[in-house]
């Protein structure tokens, strides 16, 4: 992602607090309150410019969507797409997915969506891909048993090594698609990184993996 600089991000993001949570850390353990409903509630993390959850939040009206994205530049977008709008079902969170501990109780979190994740292909940075073991254990221990992560990517190495970190970490892999356009799958909500790749010809890999309750 190019990040742009954009020095009026932070105002804009302060002026719409109803969609973007400020003081993010006083919501952990109150996200049905802040909802106003008890609809599961599920997260993207490293969401950019929001395409995929809108998308979903105007698909799925009885699921809560959280989108949290580390950069203001970036999330600035997705702010404009949700006041454009106006889902009473979406809110985002600028704030990095690795200290989602921070801002969500156990069992808040009803799945983890993963889509086009930075691949940082250097072996010496496997630590920092968003399936790597660790980052499994912290969504896990958001989800009640039986969470699920759902991962797309256009990246073969990327899909490789997340299918190998879910099988080593004990996860049950309920759903592969080495190419999921020309696949059965239905409902697919297309994120910008999906519509890009695909358009250039690319194949988009997509999996749904299950933490397994632990002996
Ligand atoms: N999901 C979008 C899509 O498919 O079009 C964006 C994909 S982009 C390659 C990855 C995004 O994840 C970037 O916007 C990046 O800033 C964000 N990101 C990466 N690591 C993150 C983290 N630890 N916490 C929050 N966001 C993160």
């Amino acid at each position: 992602m190019r990040l742009r600089n954009k020095p009026w991000a932070r105002e804009k993001i302060s002026a719409h607090p109803q969609y973007i949570i400020p003081n993010p850390e006083e919501a952990k353990g109150h996200w049905h309150e802040i909802f106003g409903n008890n609809n599961p509630v599920h997260i993207e993390v490293g969401t950019g410019k929001g395409q995929f959850v809108t998308g979903m939040a105007k698909q799925n009206p009885d699921i809560n969507y959280i989108g949290i994205e580390m950069y203001e530049s970036v999330i600035v977008t997705a702010l404009d797409r949700l006041i454009e709008a106006g889902l009473p079902n979406l809110k985002l969170l600028n704030v990095d997915g690795a200290e989602l501990l921070n801002y969500f109780e156990k069992g808040e979190v009803g799945r983890v969506y993963l889509n086009f994740s930075d691949p940082w292909p250097k072996s010496r940075h496997a630590k920092r891909r968003l399936t790597y073991k660790t980052f499994l254990s912290l969504y896990e221990s958001l989800m009640p048993e039986g969470g699920e992560v759902h991962f797309k990517t256009d990246n073969q190495g990327l899909f490789e090594f997340s299918l190998k970190s879910f099988s080593e970490y004990g996860m049950l892999l309920t759903f592969v698609s080495l190419d999921l356009h020309n696949s059965s799958f239905e409902g697919n909500v297309m994120t910008e990184y999906e519509e890009k790749f695909s358009a250039k010809g690319q194949r988009i890999y997509r999996s749904e993996a299950r933490f397994q309750p632990r002996p």
